[in-house]
């Protein structure tokens, strides 16, 4: 699905999107459910993008179904894969998921990268890396132009934009404290893990309040 021009949602990995932004380098943003690689692989060739010609794959989070084909993503194209400081522990197993994560990486067993970098500067080519932590400790956003790739930060539930169930959250009051500091920016579309990539009309700040008051 085109986003904008040389942005993509790919349709590939709906139910936790991976996106995809073709500029003068070409960035993978989040790489699905485990188990999707060579569907992945397909749609981007059906963009005309050869996949060895992906820079840098960018990870929001180290959830499993953010880093389902990571590693082999990272084989198949030969790009350098990011992640936060934080989280990296968590992709690489040095460190367990905690409470019901831990469940869910031990039935979707995720192959682990070997090689991953973490964010050290605040741009990545053309990508903005904001912190914005509580869904994980290190989870972050990217910007690019004025769309907001938003991990898990905020998705977007039949139109309405909400943070993530609290459940899942490392710490709840951090969600809210990084969505508010999205009212910094302002946007033209919000594209999320989970569901469809919105285009904004509303007042952004104040659809940030809402939904950091729920
Ligand atoms: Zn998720």
């Amino acid at each position: 699905m085109k986003i904008e021009e040389n942005v993509y949602a790919l349709d590939s990995t709906k139910g936790s999107y991976s996106y995809l932004i073709n500029d003068k380098e070409t960035i993978l943003i989040d790489t699905g459910y485990p188990g999707k690689v060579k569907a992945i692989l397909k749609e981007i060739e059906s963009l005309n993008i050869k996949p060895k010609n992906i820079n840098h794959i960018l990870l929001t989070h180290h959830d499993v179904d953010h880093v389902g084909n990571a590693k082999l993503l990272q084989k198949e194209t030969g790009a350098m894969l990011w992640a936060s400081e934080k989280d990296i522990p968590y992709i690489l197993g040095d460190k367990s998921r905690p409470g019901i994560k831990r469940l869910v990486s031990l039935l979707m067993r995720v192959k682990k990268p070997e090689k991953i970098k973490s964010y050290d500067d605040p741009k990545i080519a053309d990508i903005e890396i904001i912190p914005t932590p509580g869904h994980t400790p290190g989870h972050v956003s990217f910007v690019y132009k004025d769309i907001l790739f938003a991990g898990d930060l905020i998705g977007n539930s039949s139109g309405v934009l909400k943070k993530p169930p609290k459940i899942g959250n490392s710490d709840d009051k951090s969600v809210n404290e990084s969505v508010l500091k999205m009212s910094e920016y302002s946007f033209k579309w919000v594209c999320p893990a989970h569901g469809e990539p919105l285009k904004l009309n509303d007042e952004w700040k104040e659809l940030l309040a809402t939904i950091a008051g729920n």
